[in-house]
């Protein structure tokens, strides 16, 4: 068969996901000259809360010639160097999960075993002052990698905070400036071929009816396309996940700029906590089923810092994945491929995820089986690894309390059970295929957890005790000497990449 190469892609939806996946198929795609065209309803607007990112946005933004600190400025985004976990295993308890890698590897062996072997002896100091990002977190610090041989400088990895709104606005006027058009509208209705359930229209309120070859189903938690006209199914998470709704607002900042995400435990649910150059965003992430609306917000706003910017935004939402992402000339792509609570930051990830492996698996107007189902796999895969992920941080706790109590009698997912059997043995980690989540950053979730692991891989007794006791010492203080030399976060911003002040 003939290639037969997509001319046309229309994109609904232009939030985070519309105009990301709008950047990244222009940039990529601009030698195919197919046409791509996004609508979007200001009557309906975004949800506009996705502000705390994982590493891989720095490369993706990289990876599409975008300037760093441009992005910075213009997104009044600050440097995230990992996640603090304040009150998760009981009050008063506090883990980071940090990026990058902590240590290394000794014959193949990886630092975390020497770790729990000294631990075993009550010689080992906490792991995260090992970490180079969570200590340079807990100071307050950043700066971005140097290139100095043997010195965790150089492997500094970091993500960033960032105005979910402004950075829709700065996407879409790189797509724009690549050839994406955009039509302000609603779309009424959506039209399928009879011969074989394809889309082949939309329609909009206005009446414009627009073709194209592909679509891309951007409109949130609607899902307009994927589900509201191909009937494709959501497999629900919520006894897994039980929140289901957030509340969210900024306030004003009050002291040192950190640079780190934090997530605080309460009652029902956690609470956020993510610094911006000139706000904070705050939100509550709770269960309906154990608090109501008006006491999750009363708690939100007696927490904050300083004063609330606006009213607090409430929002709903029902964890889970849609059946297929890609069902026949349809991909969804960002809140309407599924949800998965913002614990770990990972929504506009996700959205990385399915523009880059749509491109991967670019179709033609076959819409060939094999590329769809592989697609469907990996995406299925990939949210199923974060979802056990983020029940890890529910399920292994002492918290007291109804919600806890719920949280921890669950039956967990079997790929997760089987993990924390693994883990609790000698405190191996398997990392399988794209699986997201390194090997340490299981290892800093379940140590944190309070997940105690019976004995440590046997292949870290080729070091004896005290020389694998001086690893960690040198390590700790390499660390603690490298952190000590980083800028405060908010001099490293003056210096590279401020915003100008807010209006007004
Ligand atoms: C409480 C909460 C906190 C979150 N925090 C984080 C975080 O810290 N980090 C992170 O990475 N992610 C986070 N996320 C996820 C992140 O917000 C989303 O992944 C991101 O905003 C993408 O949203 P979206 O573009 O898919 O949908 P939306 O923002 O809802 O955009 C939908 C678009 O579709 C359009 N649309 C809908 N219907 C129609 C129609 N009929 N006609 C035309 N247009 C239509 C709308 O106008 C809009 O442009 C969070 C999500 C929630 C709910």
């Amino acid at each position: 068969m003939p290639v037969e190469p997509v001319r046309s892609i229309a994109i609904v939806g232009g939030g985070t996901a519309g105009w990301l996946t709008a950047a990244t198929l222009a940039h990529f795609l601009k030698a195919l000259g197919c046409r791509i065209r996004l609508i979007e309803s200001a009557e309906i607007g975004t949800v506009g809360v996705g502000e705390s990112t994982i590493p891989p946005i720095i490369e993706h933004l990289a990876s599409l010639g975008i300037d760093e600190n441009d992005v910075v400025r213009k997104t009044q985004a600050s440097f995230k160097l990992g996640i603090e976990f304040k009150d998760w295993t009981h009050p008063g308890h506090s883990y980071m999960h940090p990026f990058g890698l902590t240590g290394g590897q000794r014959n193949g062996v990886d630092f975390t075993a020497y770790w729990l072997k000294c631990r075993e002896s009550g010689t080992a100091a906490p792991l995260e002052e090992h970490s180079l990002t969570a200590v340079a977190a807990r100071r307050a610090s950043f700066m971005r990698p140097v290139k100095l041989a043997n010195s965790p400088l150089q492997n500094i990895t970091y993500a960033l905070h960032l105005d979910a709104s402004l950075l829709a606005a700065y996407l879409r006027a790189y797509a724009q400036a690549r050839g994406v058009t955009r039509t302000e509208g609603k779309v009424r209705h959506v039209a399928l071929r009879p011969e074989d359930g394809f889309i082949e229209s939309i329609t909009l309120e206005s009446g414009e009816r627009i073709e194209a070859d592909l679509y891309i189903d951007c409109t949130g938690f609607r899902g307009l396309l994927i589900e509201g006209a191909l009937k494709t199914g959501y497999e629900d998470w919520t006894h897994w996940l039980p929140c289901d709704r957030a509340m969210a607002v900024a306030c004003e900042r009050r002291g040192a700029l950190s640079s780190h995400t934090r997530a605080l435990a309460r009652e029902v649910g956690w609470q956020w906590r993510i610094p911006l150059q000139h706000r904070v965003g705050n939100g509550y992430v709770y269960c309906s089923q154990f608090i109501e609306d008006e006491q999750a917000r009363d708690i939100l706003l007696s927490g904050l810092e300083g004063p609330a910017l606006r009213d607090p935004l409430p929002l709903r939402f029902t964890t889970g994945r849609r059946r297929l992402c890609w069902n026949k000339n349809c991909i969804a792509i960002g809140l309407s491929a599924g949800f998965l609570e913002p614990l770990e930051s990972t929504g506009i990830h996700m959205i990385q995820r399915g523009a880059v492996l749509l491109l991967w698996l670019f179709p033609d107007r076959h819409f060939r089986q094999a590329d769809i189902d592989r697609y469907n796999r990996h995406m299925a895969f990939e949210s199923e690894r974060i979802r056990d992920f983020l029940v890890v941080h529910y399920s292994q706790t002492q918290r007291a309390g109804e919600f806890w109590r719920y949280c921890r009698e669950t039956k967990l997912p079997e790929s997760l059970q089987e993990r924390l059997e693994l883990f609790r043995s000698y405190g191996r980690i398997i990392r399988e295929g794209t699986e997201l989540f390194t090997e340490q950053s299981w290892f800093y979730i379940l140590n944190g957890q309070g997940v105690r692991p019976e004995g440590y891989d046997p292949r870290a007794d080729d070091t004896p005790a005290p020389q694998a006791q001086q690893l960690l010492d040198h390590t700790r203080s390499v660390v603690a000497r490298c952190a000590a030399a980083m800028p405060a976060h908010q001099d490293f911003i003056a210096q590279h990449c401020a915003a100008p002040l807010p209006m007004g």
